[in-house]
């Protein structure tokens, strides 16, 4: 591969070039003859740093022990032992070395030498006996190009995988854009599942070796392949003109095949480039982004950029542009699930869910901003804002003589990263005189995961000060007895999945299960998502003390709740 964009780098050489300016080079001098050893080093020794070696070996195992320092080599010719042109034989076999320049002395009379010299990678020559000024001459120039050389291989290619690197990768794409404005491209980026974890187990060298066996894989792999390069530890990008047909995909799921570990997963995104309008950086981000669609899902490898995710990141940015704004103006609204009492057969509780009536994209629900606000941290904020609003609301039904019924909250697990979490809620409690048995608290078992300490300990915190506790979505996942029996709890909820797939199936057996651990726990149940007459019954046959469902009512707003409240009431 050709070097290109010598002028766009210069300042960027000039300044490496500077941080290396104070440094003091090291050169290996290979010269048998003791006298003229010794006088080279004592003439060079002034401006540089010397290593001697008294024959080709003892140079070969100087350079093995320092090439990473050694700037140059000044090799003899005729030694005993190992001579120069060995020396230079088994240097060029070690590509460690590659990247050490070598210059050789000479007789005055052995162009032959010289030419078999060259032939074996030699960079320069100086004649004996010597011209020190001359030879300081070669050995500086030597020394500046074969920097220089190094500074823009650094500054351009990644050397594991002989990619682009990053930021050269978008220079060199934008140029191509620049200059064919008409030509139609496909940006296609890759990316290894969870690659950290690979580098923990298989090792850091291993590890290597499947990014640069990967990155040619896809080398040969993509057809009209532009330009490549590494733009991220794991992430590689990669420009090909426009393919109308696909074929090429079909090799994607099986490319990483024999390589490292048997289950190694690489996914692709990829974005059709039409009019060049966005930046290089926004297009692969673009890649990733439909990456992410695909992430953990067996069997898919390829994702496209398309109008659907493009919709969804504007609403997305909309979301995260709006949300603090939206909270200050109370945009968020709360609805409240009646959680039926089986027993009494009247309302037993409620759960706050949140809403947001966005001014411009309208009702927004929450299984859409939760996950971003649980991205970026906001959900925390938003938590506590519903967990005021509850306090007002149940100060509210006392101040209107509705029937006081508990009310429970969500609170996402980054809620917990919160030192003083308890504390909050029991300065909102107070703030509205709310009885501390009336406010509950739903956390999921994530979080118990996430950071099981905490969480009990926070648990633990508000049971004492008197507020219930609810795992929420229990069956939902992989629910560990563990957790189940480790933390404070007063309510366990059965996730809607398992109710639905136990009425599908007519087997209840599975909740019975549930029900019967959480009765030896000590915990009341309470099922989610329950719509049908016959789904009411079995649970209550079984001995479920609540239902949460539409069966009996949908999230309803304050004032259909308060009615709600109001008839059961009468
Ligand atoms: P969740 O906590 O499991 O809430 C129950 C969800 O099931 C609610 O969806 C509710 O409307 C829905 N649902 C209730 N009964 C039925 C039914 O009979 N059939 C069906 N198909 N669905 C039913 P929603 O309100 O869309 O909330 C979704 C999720 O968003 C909630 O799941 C909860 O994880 C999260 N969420 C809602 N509000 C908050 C909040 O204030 N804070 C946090 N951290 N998360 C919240
Ligand atoms: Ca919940
Ligand atoms: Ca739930």
């Amino acid at each position: 591969m050709a070097l290109v964009f010598y002028g766009a780098i210069g300042t960027e050489i000039m300044e490496a070039q500077d941080i290396y300016q104070e440094r003091k080079r090291t050169i290996l001098i290979v010269e048998d003859n003791d006298l003229n050893r010794e006088m080279v080093s004592e003439i060079l020794g002034e401006f540089y740093e010397i290593i001697e070696a008294e024959d080709g070996l003892e140079g070969l195992e100087q350079l093995s022990l320092h090439y990473e320092e050694i700037s140059l080599v000044l090799l003899d010719v005729y030694m005993p032992r190992c001579d120069g042109f060995e020396f230079l034989d088994r240097k060029r076999a070690d590509n460690r070395f590659d990247s050490v320049p070598v210059i050789v002395a000479t007789a005055s009379d052995s162009t032959d030498d010289e030419i078999r010299c060259l032939e074996l990678g030699a960079n320069d020559f100086v004649v004996k006996p010597y011209n020190f000024d001359i030879m300081m001459n070669r050995i500086s120039n030597t020394i500046r190009l074969r920097e220089s050389a190094s500074i823009v291989n650094q500054l351009t290619w990644d050397t594991l995988t002989t990619l682009y690197n990053q930021e050269f990768f978008y220079r060199r794409v934008n140029t191509l854009f620049s200059s064919n404005p008409d030509v139609e491209y496909d940006m296609v980026c890759s990316d290894i599942e969870n690659f950290k974890s690979l580098n923990d187990r298989y090792g850091k060298q291993n590890c290597d070796q499947l990014l640069h066996d990967l990155a040619h894989r896809f080398l040969t792999l993509l057809p009209d392949l532009v330009v490549g390069g590494r733009i991220g530890s794991d992430t590689f990008a990669f420009l090909i003109k426009h393919q109308e047909d696909h074929e090429w995909i079909k090799i994607v799921p099986h490319i990483s095949r024999g390589l490292l570990a048997d289950n190694l997963s690489v996914k692709i995104g990829v974005v059709e480039c039409v009019d060049h309008k966005l930046a290089v950086s926004l297009t692969c981000d673009r890649a990733t982004l439909a990456i992410e669609t695909i992430k953990g899902t067996f069997g898919l490898s390829v994702a496209w950029y398309d109008d659907k995710l493009r919709q969804q990141q504007l609403i997305e940015h909309a979301i995260i542009e709006t949300m603090e704004k939206a909270l200050e103006d109370h945009e968020f609204t709360i609805y409240y699930q009646p959680k039926h009492d089986l027993d009494a057969s009247i309302t037993g509780g409620a759960e706050a869910l949140v809403r947001w009536i966005h001014p411009k994209l309208g009702f927004i629900s929450p299984g859409v901003f939760i996950p971003l606000f649980e991205r970026n941290g906001f959900i925390t904020e938003l938590d506590l804002y519903v967990c005021e609003e509850v306090c007002k609301e149940i100060a509210r039904c006392k101040e209107l003589g509705l029937p006081l019924v508990p009310i429970s909250f969500n609170a996402s697990r980054l809620d917990f990263d919160l030192p003083d979490l308890v504390d909050r809620i029991d300065v909102l409690a107070g703030k509205y005189g709310v009885e501390r048995s009336l406010l509950h608290v739903e956390v999921t078992e994530s979080a118990y995961s996430d950071n099981p300490e905490r969480v009990i300990n926070a648990l633990e915190g508000l049971r004492e000060r008197g507020f219930r506790t609810e795992l929420d979505d229990f069956g939902s996942g992989y629910s560990s007895l563990a957790s189940l029996n480790m933390l404070p709890l007063d309510v366990m909820k059965l996730d809607m999945s398992i109710i639905q797939q136990a009425s599908e199936l007519n087997d209840f057996r599975i909740v019975q299960s549930a029900i019967q651990m959480a009765q030896f726990l000590g915990l009341k149940t309470v099922a989610e998502g329950v719509e049908t007459k016959n789904e009411v019954e079995k649970l209550s046959s079984i001995g479920c003390d609540m239902i949460q469902g539409y069966y009996y009512a949908k999230p309803l707003q304050q004032q259909e709740f308060e009615d709600y409240l109001e008839q059961r009431e009468a």
